[in-house]
């Protein structure tokens, strides 16, 4: 209660914080204060009414409340605006399944699976008699090589040393709800301190992506680029959205974040001139950070994509990359769990030629992180080195899982009682215990990429962290 109780305190300070509001009505939730819960999140729509998660906050407490058709429209609701949402295909399968259509909770709970490759969720996998491993290898396989695409992509290639505005339009101010100016409170949500770990990545951030916009006269000086790509890949689930959403919270310039639902459209060429609006947004608001997370979806290997649609995107994409010229501020970020379904055309110098490895957290930052997600948690005598040594080559995104798990079997227990039941270390220990890192098929995967994959920087940077005595021991 406490922790409720400080939020409740600090929403008086700011009660039109958004992400305050978010967090005090999923704390409601894990408590079970159904109203205040659906206040908090009511609230936020009313301030957007968009808000993705606001709908699935109320989505799951009609859940909750045991009305399944409401939480089932506001979930339909949350997948028109965003199809690939893990968590409200989540809830579908819990809503189907809830009413004994195990066909397609089964449906929802494999999509989800398979979008978030980090999801599990032992309860419903029980239930279901189905992991969300097994829900990924029923994902449909990549689409058989074209042999038209070599001279598609020849052709593209050829044109990549002059740029010209394909649209030949006038500049456009079109804002894309996912663009941020400095003054925007809204994207401050998230800084470096909400990541736990990975200084050097901060640093490395800070040099190739921060200072440059913040000090370009220097970066001249001292002849460095400014502008240009970056990529940022490695495991799921090891903080990479995290962190960029963290840069959006850093950077003192605009900021812009792109998804493929945002720019998808299915008539023909209007993906391509969506793509291309963003990036004359980007241009017309310099100095300005354009950032693209799940990159795959947008620029994925021409030689398996059969779709003319998606090839054009790809090399719209490639077409724009090129259209940035040197030192005009805007910086693109790319962040990928699948470096090796990229199109090599991306790394291409000039494109994404900078790449960042994001590993899974070492013992230092497991510990950062097991602290941060254990602040406001009612946990009895937290042992942080006990919980680091039992979680070897977790991911963050484990470690987040077994403090939800744990706090679920608490709060089950509580209900169960009557009573108030603290999370303790020996369920923490028994939860952490009973999971296996989610980044070992990741790096199973990469270990056949890499046999197949010519010398490439993706490669050598996995290869080092795999032969580092530091990995050896963790
Ligand atoms: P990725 O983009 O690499 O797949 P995410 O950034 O989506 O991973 O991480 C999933 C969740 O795991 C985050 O929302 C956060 O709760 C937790 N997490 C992952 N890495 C960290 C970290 N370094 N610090 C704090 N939390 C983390």
């Amino acid at each position: 209660m406490s922790s409720l109780q400080a939020i409740r305190d600090a929403l008086k300070q700011s009660p039109d914080n958004v992400s305050m509001l978010l967090l005090y009505g999923r704390a409601c939730l894990e408590q079970l204060h159904l109203d205040e819960a659906r206040e908090a999140f009511e609230r936020v729509l009313v301030l957007d009414p968009n808000h993705i998660d606001a709908h699935l906050g109320v989505a799951r407490v009609l859940f909750m409340e045991g009305d399944t058709s409401g939480a089932a429209v506001r979930a339909e609701r949350v997948l028109l605006q965003e199809p690939e949402n893990a968590q409200a295909h989540l809830l579908l399968s819990r809503v189907f399944l809830s009413e004994d259509d195990r066909a397609r909770a089964t449906e929802h709970f494999d999509r989800a699976a398979q979008i978030d490759g980090t999801m599990s969720d032992p309860a419903l996998e029980r239930e279901l008699g189905r992991t969300a491993r097994d829900a990924r290898k029923t994902s449909p396989s990549p689409q058989a090589a074209d042999p038209g695409f070599n001279e598609a992509a020849e052709a593209a290639e050829a044109g990549d040393e002059f740029y010209e505005d394909p649209f030949d339009e006038p500049p456009y101010d079109w804002r894309p709800e996912t663009f941020f100016t400095p003054g925007d409170t809204q994207r401050f949500g998230t800084t470096f301190a909400d990541v736990g770990g990975m200084d050097e990545l901060k640093e490395e951030i800070r040099l190739k992506i921060i200072y440059p916009l913040q000090f370009p006269d220097l970066y001249k000086a001292y002849g460095r680029r400014t502008g240009g790509g970056i990529l940022i890949y490695g495991p799921p689930g090891c903080g990479k959205t995290l962190m960029l959403r963290a840069v959006a919270g850093e950077v003192p310039c605009n900021f812009l974040s792109v998804g493929l639902h945002e720019i998808f459209d299915p008539y023909f060429g209007s993906t391509e001139r969506n793509l291309h609006q963003i990036f004359e947004t980007a241009r017309a608001n310099a100095p300005c950070v354009l950032v693209f997370d799940d990159l795959d979806s947008l620029a994925q290997d021409r030689r398996n994509v059969r779709e003319s649609q998606l090839r054009n995107l790809v090399n719209q994409f490639l077409h724009e990359l090129d259209g940035l010229r040197e030192n005009q501020r805007v910086l693109v970020i790319g962040a990928t769990n699948q470096p090796w379904s990229l199109d090599p055309a991306f790394r291409r110098p000039g494109r994404f030629d900078q790449a960042i490895f994001v590993p899974p957290p070492d013992n230092g930052a497991r510990a950062q992180i097991i602290t941060l997600l254990a602040k406001d948690k009612p946990i009895s005598n937290l042992d942080v080195e006990a919980l680091v040594e039992a979680t070897l080559g977790f991911s963050g995104a484990d470690l987040k899982w077994v403090f939800d798990r744990a706090a679920e079997l608490a709060l089950s227990a509580a209900i169960h009682s009557g009573q108030p039941v603290p999370i303790t270390m020996e369920l923490l220990l028994t939860v952490a215990r009973s999971h296996a890192p989610s980044t070992q098929s990741w790096f199973e995967g990469v270990r056949d990429h890499a046999k197949h994959a010519a010398p490439d920087g993706f490669f050598n940077e996995v290869r080092k962290f795999l032969n580092a005595p530091s990995t050896k021991e963790r």
